[in-house]
């Protein structure tokens, strides 16, 4: 039973990037703002729920860095280029942090470990983990959102990654347009 989600403005979002915003490369990183590309509907729920939240913070695992097989400069391109595209369609992104550390380094940032959430609540005045909603595609992106006690929303449509992250996630849906779909209709229109 899906539990109601009440949110107001003072609410932030945080979101995962690669499965969430954009198409992962299977065994690959998104090296260039050419090989980023956004899934569908992804662009107008931006735009939505834009206009729903205090802030709309990504939080990503860049591990090609670490493993030098791309720079920041690359990735700052990357994020640039989304942004700008957000931008241009009414959406926005106030903040973007990047973990480039290796999964195997006892990382303080790389999910599932909580440093981005807190460089984020550190940086953006008023955003408290209560009042925020962690939308990622795995268990680790679950589990970092659980920690720190936010909302969490998975976006897979994987019946077995649902199964997997039962304990985890207190929402599914199968794409970011749906979840934004559902905040509306269980808020109103705003009208
Ligand atoms: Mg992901």
């Amino acid at each position: 039973m899906i539990r109601t989600l009440e949110i107001d403005s003072s609410w932030s979002l945080f979101l995962d990037r690669d499965g969430v915003i954009n198409r992962r490369i299977p065994d690959d990183y998104v090296k260039n703002p050419e090989d980023f590309e956004f899934l569908p509907g992804v662009e107008e729920a931006i735009a939505f729920l834009a206009e729903k939240f205090r802030y709309i913070v990504v939080v990503t695992n860049q591990q090609g860095i670490g493993r030098g097989l791309m720079t920041t400069s690359q990735l700052e391109a990357v994020h640039r280029k989304m942004m700008d595209d957000l931008q241009e369609v009414g959406g926005r992104i106030d903040k973007v942090y990047f973990s480039p550390d290796l999964k195997n380094s006892k990382s303080f940032t790389r999910k599932p470990a909580v440093g981005m959430g807190l460089r984020a609540r550190k940086e953006l005045t008023g955003l408290r983990f209560r009042d925020s909603i962690m939308v990622g595609d795995t268990g680790s992106d679950m589990l970092f959102g659980k920690r720190l006690g936010m909302t969490t929303v998975l976006i897979t449509q994987d019946i077995y990654e649902i199964r997997k992250c039962s304990e985890l996630a207190d929402f599914s849906f199968p794409d970011l347009i749906s979840f934004a779909r559902a905040l509306f209709m269980r808020n109103g229109s705003g009208e």
